[in-house]
């Protein structure tokens, strides 16, 4: 494979596919470069019991709405994977499966070919395949590529088994005995549960996180940042960006009974719940104290954000419909929850050896793998330098389906309409030569 295409995308995810869905429509010739198959992260790195937290009317890309008969429902993987081969399908998109990009540089940058990839330079794209030169090019690689675990996982005793959510398929796969899960964050609390469930005891230990009810005043809770325009809020108007770009998943399931799932429900079911893992030493996990802060802190911004909801509803004419065109009317009153229970006696550390644990879940977070990029526009804490999408420092270079890219929405299936659109709109405009700010 060698040759040039004015545009590039990387990666046939969603964010990749609605790429290439606005440069269709705008007829910019393009091909988008997938290394596996598409939809190839819900193919390959979800555990089997996986469903969307987001329900299925937020199950929608460009051109391609939820028209199914459970509006409300939440999607399994494989529902998932089908969603996004459909959208690839419908929106014909040029996507070369097994193709692997192995690295990107700027044209001229490696060779006395200045120019070659057009007129503004551009960059040349080695893949497993081949090479391409484009002028433009849209990393829509993924913002999850790697599960994070921190660096003292290294000193864990080899006697007790450690998985990540990219090895993690089911709990029949972990040895009997007690787990420890590491992070309480959507997946975290999600594994927790399912590991209990399953009869082996769980031990939850409990950072920093977002606590949400699944649903308030007898609408999904999803609908509410939807309708009251949380999720719509752009990235130039949030306070704090890049605390706004590490924020947690927030702590929800989706399950056919809507249950929430907070630290309250899983104490209920036994799991035993820990502050945060700080440190390995001699063979005890040590678990940081001050569980009473992180949980009042989770609380009060969780009631914050419930109180905005209610602001919100109060507005008259506000109540006819929301953003999403779906009816406000016949919300129930406005709830507050218990507060999250405190254990009597958390305990500080757990020794490794002792036989009590016998495997370890991190569900500590992901991040995205840049590893190909032979660009300069990494910071030192391995994240992409962009402004909504617009790579900084490099002209022509683009990226979808980050954290709060554009809006706090970005990374959501539902979130990449707005995004793709205006990136695209962008390169677009550089493509003519009036490029934007
Ligand atoms: C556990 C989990 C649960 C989630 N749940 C929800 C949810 O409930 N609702 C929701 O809306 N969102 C959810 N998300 C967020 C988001 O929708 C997904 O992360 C989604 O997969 C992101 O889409 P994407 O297109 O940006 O990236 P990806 O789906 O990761 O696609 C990137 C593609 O790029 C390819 N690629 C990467 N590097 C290269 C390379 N060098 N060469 C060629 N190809 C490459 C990969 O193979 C992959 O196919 C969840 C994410 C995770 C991790």
């Amino acid at each position: 494979m060698t040759g040039h295409s004015t545009t590039v995308v990387i990666g046939a995810g969603h964010a990749g596919l609605a790429a290439s869905h606005f440069l269709t429509e705008r007829s910019i010739d393009h091909v988008v470069l997938e290394r596996g198959e598409v939809a190839n992260s819900w193919r390959r790195e979800r555990w089997d019991s996986l469903r969307l937290l987001t329900p299925n009317w937020q199950s929608r890309l460009p051109g391609l709405p939820y028209e199914g008969p459970d509006s409300g429902g939440y999607m399994t993987v494989a529902e998932v994977t089908e969603l996004i081969e459909r959208f690839a399908k419908v929106s014909r998109a040029p996507v070369r499966t097994g193709v692997d990009v192995t690295s990107v540089r700027h044209v001229g940058e490696h060779s006395s070919g200045a120019g070659e990839g057009g007129a503004g330079g551009g960059f040349r794209v080695t893949t497993s395949e081949g090479e391409i030169h484009c002028r433009t090019l849209v990393i829509a690689s993924g913002a999850c590529n790697k599960p994070t675990v921190p660096a003292f996982a290294a000193s864990v005793p080899a006697s007790v088994q450690q998985l990540t959510p990219f090895t993690y398929r089911s709990p029949g796969q972990l040895p009997d005995g007690g787990v420890l899960v590491v992070g309480a964050s959507a997946t975290g609390v999600q594994l927790a549960a399912e590991i209990q469930r399953s009869g082996r005891p769980v031990t939850l230990s409990v950072g920093e996180h977002v606590r949400l009810p699944r649903t308030y005043r007898g609408r999904d809770v999803l609908w509410w940042m939807d309708a009251s325009g949380v999720w719509d809020q752009r990235y130039d108007e949030v306070d704090d960006l890049t605390r706004a770009r590490r924020l947690p998943s927030p702590q929800l399931v989706g399950t056919p009974d809507r249950a929430t799932l907070d630290l309250n429900a899983l104490a209920g079911l036994g799991v035993e719940l820990v502050g945060r893992w700080a440190a390995v030493r001699d063979g005890h996990a040590l678990f940081s104290g001050g569980l009473r802060n992180v949980f009042s802190l989770a609380d009060l911004k969780m009631n914050r954000l419930l109180g905005t909801f209610d602001e919100w509803a109060a507005v008259p004419g506000r109540n006819a419909s929301g953003r999403s065109g779906a009816r406000a009317d016949g919300l129930g009153p406005p709830e507050r929850f218990e507060p999250t229970v405190v254990p009597t006696s958390a305990r500080w550390q757990l020794d490794l050896h002792g036989g009590e644990i016998r495997s370890v879940v991190w569900a500590t977070g992901f991040r995205p793998d840049y590893g190909w990029l032979d660009v300069p526009v990494i910071d030192e804490k391995g994240h992409l330098r962009h402004d909504g999408g617009v790579v900084t420092g490099s002209p022509g270079l683009y990226a979808l389906g980050l954290p709060v890219l554009r809006r706090r929405k970005s990374t959501f299936i539902y979130g990449i309409e707005d995004d793709a659109r205006e990136v695209i709109d962008h390169l677009a405009a550089y493509l003519a030569g009036r490029p934007r700010r």
